[in-house]
């Protein structure tokens, strides 16, 4: 698969050929600008490809009827100004017609999971920008989608609630047999969460270079030892 831009004469993406199983947890590590992003949003189909084959677990991804759901790097472009947490975290679930009740009891569950319990009736403009990214992560679950894909979702939490979130992504993993295409650039969230992880270079053709294979169990923990023999 390859993706170059309109009016560039440069391949971001050149010849990645990526295969994802489904119910896999699937990392994508590498630098800043070697085209994460630019290969996420081609997967949840916001941007076209180039040319070539995009598939995940074996089916093209962008057959319709696929439930992918998506975190997005920057929450303030993903939320609704106008509504409140509890209307953003109902939002997809209105749009698909699922009975009142049945939303309320999601939305109160999964804003319990990401840890907004009494913000249910604020607006995104009185959130600080961890609070934000976990409402996307609240709507997104609450949707139960087959595909999660996050795009750096915890860059913005501190470490305290960096940790649930990485502790409760993975029982809800476990739990649900989701695929997950995680995106990150931080090697020890890498090997703390991933079942495989893929390293993306960067430079004109930025393909996947190696892939991890991880068996070790959860919960994971390196010695700075360990961490410093990867780099
Ligand atoms: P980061 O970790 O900083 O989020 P990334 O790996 O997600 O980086 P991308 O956002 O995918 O990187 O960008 C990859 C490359 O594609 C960069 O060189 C960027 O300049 C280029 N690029 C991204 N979007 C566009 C666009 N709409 N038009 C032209 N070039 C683009
Ligand atoms: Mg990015």
């Amino acid at each position: 698969m390859t993706k170059s831009f309109a009016n560039t004469d440069y391949y971001v993406l050149e010849n990645v050929n990526l295969s994802i199983q489904r119910g896999e947890f699937f990392i994508l590590l590498g630098p800043s600008g070697c085209g994460k992003s630019t290969l996420l949003n081609i997967v949840s189909g916001f941007i076209e490809k180039s040319a070539g084959e995009m598939s995940v677990d074996e089916e093209e991804v962008h057959k319709p009827g696929r439930n992918r759901g998506v975190v997005f790097q920057q929450a303030d472009a993903a939320l609704f100004p106008w509504l409140t947490v509890k209307e953003n975290v109902e939002f997809g679930l209105k749009m698909k017609k699922v009975p009142k009740n049945t939303r309320e009891q999601a939305s109160a569950h999964y804003i319990n999971v990401v840890g907004l319990q009494g913000h249910e009736g604020k607006f995104p403009r009185e959130l600080s920008g961890g609070m934000k990214q976990r409402v996307q992560l609240a709507r997104v679950l609450a949707n139960d989608p087959d595909i999660l894909l996050m795009d750096e979702p915890f860059g913005a939490l501190d470490a305290m609630t960096r940790r649930t979130m990485q502790t409760e992504l993975v029982r809800i993993w476990k739990e649900t047999n989701k695929t997950v295409i995680f995106v990150t650039h931080d090697i020890q969230e890498a090997l703390l969460l991933g079942q495989k992880v893929g390293v993306m270079s960067v430079g004109p053709s930025s393909n996947i270079e190696t892939i991890y294979d991880i068996s070790l169990p959860y919960p994971r923990s390196f010695s700075d030892k360990e961490f410093s023999l990867l780099y």
